[in-house]
């Protein structure tokens, strides 16, 4: 039978973040890397949450399959997040990327968000199998940019898919055949956007066992630069002869040679397996403060937190009985003016208009574009591009700054698509 045969994890700060976003999972069955954004006190707090959902295994039954209880898990950490930067002003808009594998009877399954990233190593070739969901890539899948511009994009840290920003995420999840020998790494993008893929590959083929390999790893991410958080996870897969254990153990020895092994695909789906935890690490999550944000996500939420109206309270029974007509007809006119400002807030919360900030980005706002006498605003800020006004056109400036009213999903599908043009014409 084949069995998680020994893993590792290491991270890092690096040399220019004042704090370390990562966290991480290693706890056979279940391995995961999570890359948080938002700054201080919310991007660590983001990851951290996310690799809390895995700690005491899988939810749901074995008989549900492993993808199922991968994406529930995610589901229920994105819920989480969700709520506690909507509760929270000082982590409004926090978000984290996640990527999680199980290993199961003769596979592994994954669940993926975000840019952190799957690779396995077979037979001494290294294979990404995960699929970033960031701009860049999603302009390379649209033919707009090359392997090599990709790489090189000074935009590639935008994510279009994390955990947090909205109330329910749209999670990738895959199941690979396991072979003995195989070496799968996680690792959060401040491995990958300092280091070429080819450079991962010749590291973990050079590399005597799992341990050297995920400390050179992080050497060579730090020896780039080191611009960034940078995490990775590694765990090999062995052939067991003779052994029926369904539990995957830990086993001391050492990495053999790289044996040829029965064909197996990444597109192998299967659906069952049946292999349950076996506790014996704790998740580790690194924290401390003032880290600037990593990186924007298109689409953030960052609604304001709203308090519901107060209403009036009823006046006591001893008053006069003039007073208390009064104050019922008071009372009405209240309920009457709130719910009219509730009628209010509740339209202009479902409306969305294109502006600029202070600093002269076009930004998506929430509301209506008005303030009030006495300086209430009837509109918050959602999300802000990348794009100045200086870089539109007077065409394109006339379309988005009409005070036109849209759908949240029109204003930030434009917002978006400007953001598209302007990367695939740099
Ligand atoms: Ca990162």
């Amino acid at each position: 039978m084949l069995r998680v045969a020994e893993h590792v994890a290491r991270t890092d700060t690096g040399h220019q973040r004042a704090s370390n976003e990562d966290s991480h999972l290693e706890r056979t069955p279940v391995f995961v890397v999570a890359d948080g954004m938002g700054g201080a006190q919310a991007g660590e707090v983001a990851s951290r949450l996310a690799v809390s959902h895995f700690a005491d295994g899988l939810p749901g039954e074995e008989a549900d399959g492993s993808e199922r209880r991968l994406a529930q898990a995610v589901r229920e950490a994105n819920a989480e997040i969700h709520a506690l930067s909507e509760a929270d002003a000082r982590r409004a808009g926090m978000g984290t990327t996640l990527t999680a594998a199980y290993v199961g009877r003769g596979q592994v399954s994954f669940a993926h968000v975000g840019d952190s990233r799957a690779y396995r190593m077979r037979d001494a070739q290294l294979e990404r199998i995960t699929e970033d969901h960031s701009l860049v890539e999603e302009l390379l899948r649209q033919g707009r940019l090359t392997e090599e511009e990709a790489e090189e994009h000074p935009q590639r840290s935008i994510i279009t898919r994390a955990l947090g920003p909205e109330p329910d995420v749209e999670v990738d999840t895959f199941t690979v055949a396991a072979a003995d020998g195989d070496v799968y790494l996680l690792c959060s993008d401040g491995l990958t956007s300092m280091v070429a893929d080819a450079t991962v590959a010749d590291i973990m083929r050079a590399a005597p066992d799992i341990t050297t390999a995920a400390d050179r790893l992080v050497a060579a991410a730090l020896e780039a630069g080191g611009r960034d958080n940078v995490t990775v996870v590694l765990f090999r897969i062995e052939e067991v002869a003779g052994v029926d254990d369904p539990h995957p153990t830990e086993a001391l020895t050492l990495p053999g040679e790289l044996p040829a092994e029965p064909p197996a695909t990444t597109a192998d789906a299967a659906p069952s397996d049946e292999n349950a935890a076996e506790p014996e690490a704790v998740p580790a999550a690194i924290a401390d403060a003032n880290a600037p944000p990593a990186r924007r996500i298109i689409a953030r939420a960052a609604r304001s937190h709203r308090r519901a109206p107060r209403m009036p309270r009823p006046g006591s029974r001893r008053r006069p009985r003039r007073l208390r007509r009064r104050l019922a007809i008071g009372g009405a006119i209240v309920v009457v003016l709130g719910a009219i400002a509730i009628g209010t807030l509740l339209a202009a919360q479902a409306v969305y208009f294109i502006g600029t900030d202070s600093n002269g980005q076009v930004t998506v706002f929430n509301g209506l574009p008005y303030t009030l006498p006495g300086g209430v605003r009837l509109y918050t800020q959602y999300f802000v591009s990348g794009i100045t006004v200086a870089e539109l056109s007077p065409l394109e400036r006339h379309r988005l700054f009409n005070n036109q009213l849209r759908s949240q999903q029109s204003a930030t599908r434009l917002v978006s698509q400007l953001e598209l043009d302007q990367i695939a014409g740099q």
